[in-house]
């Protein structure tokens, strides 16, 4: 079997990826290719799910050419997703009834607050689903399109729509859509919906009904590593066993080998999120982060996290590069910010979409602040990436008072961590060493893993662990009082943003 690959398909926010791995879980082939940002109004995010489908298609038979490879060589594909996007289809014609209604859109703020005022507040569902009530999450999502596409109430309640986030899209599709695709998903995609009771990995139906989504919408929730069904016979992966499935965060952190209760890792994407792993135990945040299924294999017990999501990091730098045009790529930032020593005093605080962990502020908008006519470029490009370690630094600070324990290294992932100046400042920010591994594609790594695990092609986590390797650690240099300076001035540029939005 050793002679045999891994598939996983890693549908992202910005872009799909396929990558295929070895046994020792290193990359063979990658393909990957971006969909269309659609930005119909302020605050309003989509992407077309059919696009995706056939980008998810082409980057499949894409990495498979590249390793020279058939289907005969895969023993098993994985799928991981970005999170929280969610879409409704009709289940016999297989189109979607509006786009995906992404994880970053705030459309729902009033459908958030009304269910927050029937009492409770933004923690009404918080003791069941280990979430806050924001737009992040996709039950408001589905609310609003029920509400707001023509005839879609009427169809759902007949039975004919299905929810899902991306992963259940690509799941049914591959596995034969109209023609009897599979609808089902994971605990950790399930654990974003708010819809899910987090002691029994069931739908609440308390909190659909309040919601007003019929439950036979939602998928069935399946384990993250079993197989689920093969491939569909004409389909590039065809007859490949479909085993794994886990959204993209809990993937990575799985991918990071972080394994064992209070263990973490942070990534750097679109978003920064960073997961600890508490073991069997759920435990409830005082501190503003959310507590989720990390992940579930087979039937062994589930295994909870805690995570902080911070809802702008890389997608500062895009803005950066499309918005103001000041880069040509995202690595030029990095370029630009070494034209200068420091942030010349000026602080950055992304809130395009509000504030997620540990403020959840839907009322905060981005802000620049301590300008003065000393700032340059260079300064600029610097607060851009300080903004990425500064948010991680307040999360990580909210991991170490709700777990009581203090982390002493993070391992970290993502686009970003090439990025080797805001590695050095994370490290600088935190007080505490940055580790990257040398499979820095530890996403698509952890869905292969869960993948692998089903089908017997790695025996046990023992094997994820050995194959784990550091490929550079960065070392705290600033002082401590440099550090809590710095930091002062930070928290001090987040209270700008508050109560902007009416
Ligand atoms: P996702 O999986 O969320 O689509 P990735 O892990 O592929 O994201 O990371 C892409 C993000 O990282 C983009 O937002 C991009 O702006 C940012 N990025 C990529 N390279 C660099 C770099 N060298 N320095 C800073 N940011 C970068």
């Amino acid at each position: 079997m050793s002679d045999q690959y891994i598939a996983a398909v890693d549908q992202g926010t910005t872009s799909t990826r396929c990558m295929i791995f070895n046994h020792e879980g290193r990359v063979v082939a990658v393909d990957q290719k971006e969909h269309r940002q659609i930005f119909p109004r302020a605050g309003w995010v989509e992407h077309d799910a059919v696009e995706i489908w056939n980008n998810t298609r082409e980057v499949t038979a894409g990495a498979l050419a590249r390793a020279d490879l058939t289907h005969d060589d895969i023993a098993a594909v994985g799928i991981t997703n970005q999170r929280e996007t969610a879409l409704v289809w009709d289940r016999t014609t297989g189109e979607p009834v509006y786009n995906a209604v992404v994880w970053q859109d705030t459309r729902t703020d009033a459908i958030c607050q009304e269910l927050g005022s029937r009492g409770g507040g933004a923690d009404r569902y918080k003791a069941k689903v280990g979430l806050p009530l924001a737009t992040y999450f996709s039950g408001p999502k589905v609310r609003w399109i029920l509400d707001n596409v023509d005839g879609a109430r009427e169809r759902a309640e007949r039975g004919d729509l299905v929810f899902g986030n991306m992963d259940t899209w690509l799941i049914w599709n591959m596995t034969g859509g109209v023609d009897g695709g599979l609808h089902i998903t994971d605990p950790t995609n399930a654990s974003r919906t708010m819809l899910m009771d987090l002691d029994t990995l069931s739908w609440d139906d308390e909190i659909a009904g309040e919601m007003g989504i019929p439950v036979s919408m939602l998928p069935e929730i399946r384990s993250s590593s079993q197989v689920y069904g093969n491939v569909r016979p004409r389909g590039v992966l065809a007859g490949v066993p479909l085993a794994g499935d886990l959204g993209d965060q809990q993937a990575a952190t799985f991918g990071q080998a972080c394994l064992a209760v209070g263990e973490a890792k942070n990534t750097y994407g679109t978003g920064n999120f960073m997961l600890l792993n508490t073991g069997t135990e759920k435990v409830p945040s005082k501190n503003g982060l959310l507590t989720t299924v990390c992940y579930k294999i087979g039937d062994q017990p589930t295994v909870y996290a805690l995570e902080g999501s911070i809802a702008v990091s890389g997608s500062l730098v895009q803005w950066v590069r499309d918005n103001l045009g000041l880069i040509g790529s995202a690595p030029e930032i990095e370029d630009l910010a070494k034209t200068v020593e420091d942030n010349g005093g000026a602080y950055f605080v992304p809130a395009f979409s509000g504030l997620f962990a540990p403020y959840w502020r839907s009322d905060a908008r981005g802000a620049i602040v301590g300008l003065t006519r000393y700032v340059n470029k260079g300064h600029l490009a610097r607060a851009v990436l300080e903004a990425t370690a500064f948010q991680s630094r307040e999360v990580l600070d909210a991991m170490n008072a709700d777990s009581g324990v203090d982390l002493t290294e993070l391992k970290v992932d993502g686009g970003m961590v090439a990025n080797e100046t805001l590695m050095q400042f994370q490290a600088d920010i935190l007080g505490v060493p940055v580790i990257r591994p040398v499979v820095a594609e530890t996403t698509a790594l952890g869905a292969a893993y869960a993948a692998g695990l089903a089908v017997g092609y790695w025996s046990s986590e023992d094997d994820i662990r050995t194959n784990w390797a550091e490929d550079k650690r960065w070392e705290p240099q600033l002082d401590a009082a440099d550090r809590e300076r710095l930091y002062a001035r930070w928290r001090k540029a987040v209270t700008k943003t508050f109560d902007w939005v009416e």
